[in-house]
């Protein structure tokens, strides 16, 4: 079998030069392929691709976006004409008819938007039931009336909504009453004559709502129903969503009407959600759930709690209530062999509506799923390990961001955890925050930085809001596939879904738990998405064991980049971190942090207050040895790796003593008095520090501190051996001009020279660089003379990017927002590198430095190193590495991977392209 050509052997699509207005599928038919979305909708063009590949499914016809627009909201003579001929056509296909009630055709009539919008727009289903027409499907149905009756119940309230605005809970309410009254507790439990008592007291709430000529001729029930998908589409709901998702408003919607395939038809009948691998862990093997005796949206409201697809399964869930597999064995091997062709027809990960009607198989509905980070790596692993998709695409398909959120934390076993809720394992991850019952306070919180759990009955559409700005979902009801639990994977939040013993009162801002416990609004709560429990109070977190999928994406990823991945490390846990998520070395050592961490602060105040040279050496004498331990420290688990040491870099004033206490603690150390303290500070004092005595200026105004720190670094480098960094790079930070350089460079030479005589050593003990951090826009245009005293240049985005703006990192947080809103800037570019200004300028000085020293080492340092879409220009520039967070590290490498994959690519189709005349 060939699976990777999967219309090679078909026939060629229809074309067709004019708008389609209509496209038939099933009964042996296709008019449309999953290609069609832009035209038939997303539900539209893959129902049509499932009967294009022979599989099950109701046959129907879908109404085009085209049509859809030309409509405007009205049905007019040729539509109609061209729905009539459909019509006609799925009456022959199915034998039933629209006009004789004896024998009727019921259909559903579904949305069907270009891009997916799950929940967000109106689907009614067995319309065509009239009052009449409820008879003769009883009558069909081996006289089982309460079948019919059951239908009959579902569509009222569907067409009351519709047509007269009322709400579907009057109807919901009244049958709960009855229900009560009769003490029956499952739908299923309804006798025909239940049903018949129900729909008599819709029919009297009609009455009562003036809207007792509901449209009752099949052919008025579908223009209406037609005509309420297309309003839906403009909808609040559809509107607010499509805002959410940046996409277009004016989308629009095809329409698909397809006959009904009833789940609720009799003990072997069902409806149901399959995933074609687990979407929580992209295990293998099908993941759903199913409801007997039910239709289409009961499964995802989470009204009812829904049962597992298999008996394996069930067992491992400990449940009773039989699997499909025991129920209706027949289906379930079908369903099983359509999720294999499916997914190696489309190439993808599948989620599939379907419903069995008296043992038969029926597909609804297919569509990519919705994954959680850990499923998306692990199903493109192994898709590419079975040969369905290449590498290449495998590392493709990884949104490199995702990595990241993967590699976050969970509960620390090790923890005592106390229990507040237990549901289903509907999302993985762990998350801790403040208990919230609405969607607004999930907001209110996130907008002030403060994370939440936002506890929910169920989750409708509305609280989609919510879900984005909470941390973690916490539901009382609903499945697997209930919209918390699908939104929340999708976006690699933890969630807990069906936590039924919860009571939750949202007015009140409580929930009741067994036991009579309460969680208030405000309090601490954690949410273990993983193990399926909400526990009392901030629980530690700690990383996830690391994946095997991910070991294996990682591993194609490193064979594909062509740039080097370090990390910015200031502490040895860090480099340790650093070692196991992949870099290759240290791109950036703060120094001043890795030395001068608390302990040191006074000896180093000392040295920044010491009224000369003679009483700083002084001062930093008594850091050497310190110094030399921590940086050995810090080297040692990066042996034979390149590590990068920034000498000091930021303004003094932000180590000066500014309490009481640390002016008497640093002049008692330097015996002085405390009023000469405060002077010497006050001496210091700069209108802007940020741009006075910082960086290399402190290395010229002040050179017995650089000499310290490059001392330290030499001894740790010659202490440690063959253990070294090999090679240890110093970087000076903060240059504007050549002779910076040269001053620096001879002063560090001759410390190195004097060490290695101190310690009898040769030149080549020492395997040492040193270079420029260019974050200056001067040391970028003056690259060329400063490349001539460089062995490195390393860019360091964030300054420059500080500079190149002369905005302030530190103070632009405040008006950012304002800023962007008012369309002054489209992105905040300390977060979104600036390709065009930043870039344009980083690439000036990789060609004028490369232009005097060709061989010479860039890298890329800061905040922009692990973002991808910078990651993929400074590939396209032809730095030789970037350098990030540990935890980003992978984020790095997969977006360094994909960054070759692309611009190899790009160079095929360019060599392919015919030269322009
Ligand atoms: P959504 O876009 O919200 O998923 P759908 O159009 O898929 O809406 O329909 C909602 C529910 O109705 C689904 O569960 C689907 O399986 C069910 N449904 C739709 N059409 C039919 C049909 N012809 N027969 C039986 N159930 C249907
Ligand atoms: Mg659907
Ligand atoms: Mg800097």
């Amino acid at each position: 079998m060939t699976i990777n050509s999967p219309s090679s052997s078909r026939p060629p699509l229809p074309r067709s030069s004019r708008p389609r207005f209509i496209a038939r599928f099933g009964a042996g038919l296709s008019e449309g392929s999953a290609a069609e979305a832009p035209s038939l909708g997303g539900k539209g063009a893959q129902l049509c691709e499932l009967a294009r590949l022979g599989l099950p499914t109701k046959p129907g016809f879908v109404i085009s976006l085209e049509a859809g627009r030309a409509a405007k909201g009205e049905i007019g003579p040729a539509l109609e004409a061209g729905i009539e001929a459909a019509l006609g056509w799925l009456e022959e296909a199915t034998g039933l008819s629209f006009s004789d009630a004896t024998r009727p055709l019921l259909v559903s009539v579904r949305s069907s938007p270009p891009i997916s919008m799950p929940g967000m727009m109106d689907t009614l289903l067995n319309v065509g039931l009239t009052r009449e027409a409820t008879a003769g499907l009883a009558m069909r149905a081996g006289g089982n009336l309460a079948f019919a009756l059951d239908c009959r119940r579902r569509l009222l309230p569907a067409l009351a909504e519709i047509a007269f605005d009322i709400e579907p809970d009057l109807f919901e309410e009244a049958l709960d009453e009855l229900k009560e009254e009769r003490d029956l507790r499952e739908d299923s439990e309804l006798s025909a004559g239940d049903w018949a008592e129900a729909l008599e007291r819709f029919e009297r709430i009609l009455e009562e709502e003036e809207a007792a000529n509901l449209p009752d001729s099949p052919r008025e029930q579908l223009a209406l129903a037609i005509k309420s998908v297309w309003a839906s589409a403009e909808g609040a709901r559809a509107r607010a969503w499509r805002s959410l998702h940046k996409l277009p408003q004016d989308m629009g919607a095809a329409v698909v009407v397809q006959a009904m395939a009833f789940g609720n038809l009799g003990p072997d009948s069902a409806t149901g959600v399959v995933f074609t691998r687990d979407p929580s862990t992209g295990a293998p093997g099908l993941f759903g759930e199913y409801l007997p005796q039910a239709q289409g949206e009961e499964v995802v409201s989470g009204l009812r709690t829904p049962r597992p697809l298999s008996k394996s399964a069930r067992e491992a869930l400990g449940g009773r209530a039989p699997s499909l597999e025991e129920v209706a064995p027949g289906a379930y091997a079908d369903l099983a062999a359509a999720c294999r062709k499916l997914e190696a027809e489309r190439l993808d990960v599948q989620d599939v509506e379907f419903t069995v009607e008296s043992g038969e198989l029926f597909l609804l509905q297919t569509r990519p799923a919705q994954r959680t980070p850990r499923a998306a790596l692990r199903i493109a692993a192994d898709l590419a390990s079975e040969g369905l998709i290449s590498r290449d695409e495998a590392l493709l398909r990884v949104a490199p961001a995702l990595l990241e959120r993967l590699l976050h934390p969970g509960v620390d076993p090790s923890a005592r955890r106390e229990t507040a809720a237990r549901g289903l394992a509907a999302s993985p991850g762990a998350a801790v925050g403040e208990a919230v019952f609405t969607a607004a306070e999930a907001e209110a919180l996130a907008r002030s930085g403060r994370p939440s759990i936002l506890i929910r009955a169920e989750t409708s559409p509305e609280d989609i809001r919510g879900i984005y700005a909470a941390d973690g979902v916490l539901t009382a009801r609903g499945g697997m596939t209930s919209h918390a639990a699908v939104i929340a994977r999708g976006l690699g939040k933890p969630c807990v879904c069906g936590a039924g013993e919860m009571r939750i009162f949202e007015n009140e801002g409580l929930a009741r738990l067994p036991g009579g416990r309460i969680i208030r609004r405000g309090d601490p709560l954690t949410l273990d998405g993983t193990a399926g429990e909400a526990l009392f109070g901030a629980m530690p977190l700690i990383p996830p064991p690391q994946e095997e999928a991910f070991e294996r994406i990682m591993g194609w990823a490193d064979a594909r980049r062509r740039l080097g991945v370090r990390a910015n490390v200031d502490a040895p846990a860090e480099a340790e971190q650093a070692l196991k998520f992949g870099a290759e070395g240290i791109g950036l050592c703060r120094s001043e942090q890795a030395l001068f961490s608390t302990g040191r602060l006074t000896p180093l105040r000392e040295t920044i207050l010491a009224s000369d040279p003679h009483e700083r050496r002084a001062a930093l004498e008594k850091l050497g040895a310190a110094q030399r331990a921590d940086l050995e420290a810090l080297f040692r688990p990066m042996a034979g790796l390149p590590v990068a040491l920034r000498l000091m870099d930021p303004p003094l004033h932000e180590f000066l003593p500014k309490t009481p206490e640390e002016m008497a603690e640093t002049a008692a150390s330097l015996g002085v008095s405390a009023e000469a303290v405060a002077a010497r500070a006050a001496d210091l004092a700069e209108f802007n520090p940020m741009l006075g005595r910082r960086g290399c200026r402190i290395g010229v105004l002040y050179p017995e501190i650089y000499e310290a720190q490059a001392r330290a670094a030499f001894e740790a480098a010659l202490d440690l051996g063959p253990l070294a960094p090999k090679p240890l790079e110093i970087i000076l930070p903060f240059l504007a001009t050549r002779s910076e350089m040269s001053l620096l460079r001879r002063q560090i030479e001759e410390t190195a020279r004097r060490v290695l005589d101190e310690w009898g050593a040769p030149p080549e003990a020492l395997d040492w660089r040193l270079g420029a951090m260019i974050e200056t826009p001067r040391a970028a245009l003056r690259a060329e003379d400063l490349a001539e005293d460089c062995d490195f240049f390393t860019f360091g985005t964030n300054d420059l990017t500080q500079m190149t703006f002369g905005l302030s990192r530190d103070d632009a947080g405040r008006f950012m927002r304002d800023y962007i809103a008012a369309g002054a800037l489209s992105a905040d570019p300390f977060h979104v590198f600036d390709e065009v200004g930043v870039g344009e300028l980083m690439r000036l000085a990789v060609a004028r430095g490369r232009a005097r020293k060709p061989g010479i080492l860039l890298g890329v340092c800061g905040e922009h190193g692990a973002d991808p879409e910078a990651v993929s220009h400074f590939h396209e520039m032809g730095v030789d590495y970037v350098s990030c967070s540990p935890y980003r590290a992978p984020v790095a490498r997969l977006a360094a991977a994909q960054a070759a994959i692309r611009s190899d690519r790009a160079a095929d189709r360019a060599k392919e392209a015919p030269p322009e005349s």
